[in-house]
């Protein structure tokens, strides 16, 4: 292990080359036990999958509302795309749909999502659905052990 330089400007040159190198070695030993080292090297668990990705935190930007219908029992539901974005990070507006389950029939594939972007006036008139609380469930799992 080399130390690193005492003073300011060669330091933090020195600091960035020893990253890269232990980046490097990270990326080498999963490699070699069969794991790609891409996530390692990602800052965010979620990539958009092109550069023109419309996520929910333009959407929110904007003032747009995200509106998600059930095709199957055509039930319509308005909501703050910042909200979503709690729930489900900053993804792409596209994606969200896939990610959401009706709460009626319970039917993933159904879920169909758009955009609307409502004058003040019609907003205040609309129900919106938005994020009262998220909650963690606690699991616990057990097993037997002789002699304990
Ligand atoms: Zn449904």
């Amino acid at each position: 292990m080399v130390t690193a330089p005492a003073s300011g400007k060669q330091r933090k040159r020195w600091r960035v080359a020893n990253r890269r190198a232990t980046d490097g070695v990270i990326a080498d030993l999963l490699r070699r036990q069969g794991i790609c080292s891409c996530f390692v090297l990602m800052p965010e668990p979620y990539w958009p999958k092109h550069q023109n990705a419309y996520l929910l935190s333009s959407a929110h930007a904007n003032g747009s509302l995200l509106r998600i219908e059930c095709r199957r029992c055509r039930v319509t539901r308005f909501f703050v795309p910042s909200d979503l974005a709690r729930v489900f990070g900053d993804i792409e507006v596209d994606d969200v749909a896939r990610k959401m389950r009706c709460e009626k029939c319970g039917e993933k594939w159904s879920m169909r999502i758009s955009m609307e972007l409502p004058m003040a006036a019609q907003r205040a008139t609309m129900t919106i659905r938005r994020l009262d609380r998220i909650y963690h469930v606690k699991r616990v799992t057990w097993r037997d052990l002789v002699g304990g």
